[in-house]
């Protein structure tokens, strides 16, 4: 077994011990394997060991890759995590079939028109920057809720779900309590919270995703 596949073992029991202990459904939480920067020929034992859920932070490192390992492996989802630019809304669109990144109206607008244009629609989530750092991406905390409805109202968009990263030095607890309390504001079910340091508190709050890299495929 490769490394990559056994640690991807350990995270799976991880996840459902973690979810066992929150009292949360067996299977509840989806665990998204975070391949960014990893070649296909390191992602590919993964999925033969069956996992199917994947994110990339780059759309064209995505690109570079995840096409011919669809053609391999059957009924991947690949998810956005990383900031989208405007002008790469259609590229993403036509690659990606959860973008977990949307924070501003520019893209809403700009995914909007290539939803429309393509007529293939990925799962969209709102990226909340819980800890309002400057240099991170994400909607402020105090907009998130009037900014998923504007998707809703204005663009046509419907949102499935938050997304954050907490700021690194600090207790993520509070970030995903608050990630928790703005979807249920905003009336959307999914979580996406929780990385290779944090993904078992993460479940306890409430996550319906887990976003792991470094725990699976190793130091990038
Ligand atoms: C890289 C990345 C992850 C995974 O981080 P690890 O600490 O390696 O698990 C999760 N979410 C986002 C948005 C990332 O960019």
């Amino acid at each position: 077994m490769s490394d990559a596949v056994q640690q991807l073992e350990t995270v799976k029991a991880r996840i459902a011990a973690a979810e066992h202990e929150a009292d949360r459904p067996a299977g509840a939480v989806t665990l998204v394997a975070v391949s960014k920067t990893f070649d296909a020929d390191a992602i590919r034992p993964v999925l033969a060991a069956g996992q199917r859920v994947f994110g990339e932070n780059r759309v064209q490192e995505a690109q570079g890759k995840w096409p011919a390992l669809r053609q391999e492996f059957p009924g991947i989802e690949l998810h956005l995590i990383g900031p989208l630019q405007s002008n790469k809304a259609k590229e993403a669109v036509a690659l990606f079939d959860v973008i977990e990144t949307v924070d501003r109206e520019k893209i809403a607008s700009e995914l909007a028109k290539e939803i429309d244009r393509q007529g293939k629609a990925p799962k969209l989530y709102v990226q909340v920057n819980t800890g309002s750092e400057p240099q991170k991406a994400g909607i402020e905390p105090k907009d998130a809720v009037a900014f998923v409805a504007r998707c809703r109202d204005v663009h046509g968009l419907a949102i499935e779900g938050l997304m954050c990263i907490p700021p690194a030095e600090e207790n993520p607890g509070p970030h995903f309590a608050l990630l928790e309390k703005l979807a249920r504001e905003a009336g959307v079910e999914k979580l996406s919270m929780g990385m290779s340091g944090d993904y078992e508190l993460a479940v306890a709050f409430g996550a319906s995703s887990v976003r792991v890299g470094s725990a699976i495929f190793g130091h990038r």
